[in-house]
């Protein structure tokens, strides 16, 4: 009989790892030492142990990550990684701004969601990553930042997090843990095009800041940028919003409104919008958009955003733009590619099921 394959052990967080240990007849308190010293990046995670267990686990585990395909250096310091995953490549990106480190990191190869507007989305779908995938990303790009250190991460990378929640889950804990990246929840974001059901299991199951991808403020307009809203429409949306902050304590839900010319960038677009989020505790974030080969769309010229700005504060709320970068390497939001073999389209969705949402 063929030996089952290697566990990843960067892909199990504190709990599994503990019952793995069970498993082989050992102490809990083991995958406090292994955790501890693999997370830390120490060279022997296993040097704890006695050398029975060690020779146990270099046989029946690995801590391998996803190896770098190629690192570019943008003008202004933004650093794109590409990772081979399989027969797919995916994007991390890393953006310092002052004293902040920031790493984008994708969480799927392609993406099935299909927003008009987004590089990664007209590629389709080819592959979720595993959690030791994801959690490897950090690990990667921490050891290249060396000595600075990744303060922040935002799941906005390529794919749609709450679409791979079996991994996206652990690796969260991975990275929030005090003895793994000992990450502050709240400086690591998950950003989602708005997958309902899948939120409700986000606010229970790990502790992370929420980011909306929110793009436009009636259904009408939204069903046309992003399908997946004739799924779930801006009441559920909103809704469940509203629990993320009732129920998790938390600051603010962001919304990130990427600026299409005119599309979505008009006064009546600011009104409907500051309609939409009245009541909700959130801050905005307009998103010049980046032109990629073959985008249907034009970026609002600079003073339309400002007056977008303007009118959104003028009714109380919190705005910000955000600051391009990276565009000379790709690496500005919305233009990761990675390079996705045969990604499957899932939407527009299928007739049937579009009217079953009805
Ligand atoms: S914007 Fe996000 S959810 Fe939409 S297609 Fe792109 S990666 Fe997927």
């Amino acid at each position: 009989m063929r030996a089952p394959p290697p566990v990843n052990l960067l892909g199990l967080d504190r709990p599994a790892l503990a019952l793995f240990m069970r498993e082989l007849g050992e102490k809990e308190y083991r995958a406090a030492q292994v955790f501890r010293r693999l997370h830390r990046g120490d060279e022997d995670p296993f040097a704890d142990l006695p050398e029975r267990l060690r020779s146990q686990l270099r046989g029946e585990t690995v801590f391998s990550e996803p190896p770098l395909a190629a690192d570019l250096l943008a003008r202004d310091g933004t650093r794109k990684l590409l990772f081979s995953a399989g027969e797919d490549k995916i994007d991390s990106v890393l953006i310092p701004q002052g004293k902040r480190l920031t790493l984008c990191v994708s969480t799927q190869a392609g993406c099935p969601l299909a927003c008009r507007f987004c590089l990664t989305g007209k590629q389709g779908f080819s592959q979720n990553l595993s959690a030791a995938q994801i959690v490897g990303q950090l690990r990667v790009a921490s050891r290249l930042a060396f000595p600075r250190r990744v303060t922040n991460v935002v799941m906005m990378g390529m794919g749609e997090p709450l679409l791979n929640l079996p991994a996206l889950l652990p690796a969260l804990r991975v990275m929030t843990d005090s003895i793994g990246f000992a990450l502050p929840p709240r400086r690591v974001t998950v950003s989602t095009a708005g997958v309902v059901p899948a939120m409700k299991i986000l606010r229970e199951g790990a502790k992370c800041a929420l980011a909306v991808s929110l793009h436009a403020a009636s259904d009408s307009l939204r069903d046309e940028l992003m399908p997946i809203n004739r799924k779930y429409p801006l009441a559920q949306l909103m809704e469940e919003c509203r629990e993320h902050i009732r129920d998790s304590r938390r600051d603010f839900v962001t919304m990130e409104y990427v600026m299409l010319k005119g599309i979505n960038d008009g006064a009546a677009c600011a009104r409907d919008l500051a309609r939409l989020v009245r009541g909700l505790r959130c801050k905005i974030n307009l998103i010049p958009f980046n032109v990629f080969s073959g985008a249907e769309f034009l970026p609002s010229p600079p003073e339309n955003i400002l007056q977008f700005r303007d009118s959104l504060m003028k009714s109380g709320l919190t705005v910000t733009i955000r600051q391009t970068r990276g565009e000379d390497i790709l690496a500005a939001c919305g233009q990761l590619a990675g390079e996705v073999r045969e990604g499957r389209k899932v939407f527009p969705m299928q007739k049937e099921t579009r009217e079953e949402a009805r």
